[in-house]
């Protein structure tokens, strides 16, 4: 399973329909101060569920949508699509290619979630992220502020993110899950 594809369309300065196209392996994207690369990453949190604005670096939620230039009006609907290839059936999902979409309003500040254009709750999307690797918390996106806490943090502290990431961590939460029962 890897990430194929984002379409972002009225997504912070994305206000054109915009497609990035992502290979297998690693992918670079350059480019100079302001340009939009972290915008790229906070539509990807963005899909995946992530419910804080302060950390889509706004205000208010709706501070995703496109605001507006000096010759363009401000948009209604931020719409991103990440586009998943599934070939190996990682996500619990029945198909080669899985689209998850998020849709932002201005005006009733209503969210939408898509999974392969069918509606769905929130729920759906975090259920079938869950056990992907990709979900909330954990390590598939690193943050630049994390980068500097682990560079600064102590060898408990530390251990901790190497546990989560050598896939530890969740063992260590079932053991205690189970010894409190
Ligand atoms: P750096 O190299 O400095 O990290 P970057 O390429 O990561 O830059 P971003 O932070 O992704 O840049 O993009 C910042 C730009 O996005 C700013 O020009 C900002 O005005 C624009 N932007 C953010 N939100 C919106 C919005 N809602 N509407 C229009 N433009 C927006
Ligand atoms: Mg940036």
């Amino acid at each position: 399973m890897y990430l194929k594809r984002v379409e972002l369309q009225g997504f912070k300065s994305f206000a054109d329909k915009s497609v990035i196209e992502f290979k297998q392996g690693i992918n670079g994207i350059v480019g100079p101060n302001g340009c939009g690369k972290s915008n790229i990453t906070d539509a990807i949190r963005w899909v995946l569920g992530e419910k804080s604005a302060k950390a889509m670096r706004g205000d208010a939620m709706t501070d995703v949508i496109f605001s507006g230039s000096e010759d363009r009006k401000p948009q209604n609907l931020a719409e991103v699509t990440l586009v998943f290839d599934n070939e190996d059936h990682h996500l619990e999902y029945d198909a080669n290619e899985v689209e998850i979409t998020r849709r932002l309003y201005r005006i009733d500040k209503e969210a939408e979630y898509f999974i392969n254009r069918q509606p769905c709750r929130l729920k759906d999307i975090t259920d079938l992220i869950m056990d992907s690797g990709l979900g909330k918390g954990s390590l598939s996106i690193i943050s630049q502020n994390s980068i500097s806490a682990f560079v600064s943090s102590k060898p408990e502290e530390r251990r901790v993110l190497f546990e989560e990431a050598a896939g530890v961590a969740k063992y260590k939460k079932r053991k205690r899950e189970s010894v409190n029962k």
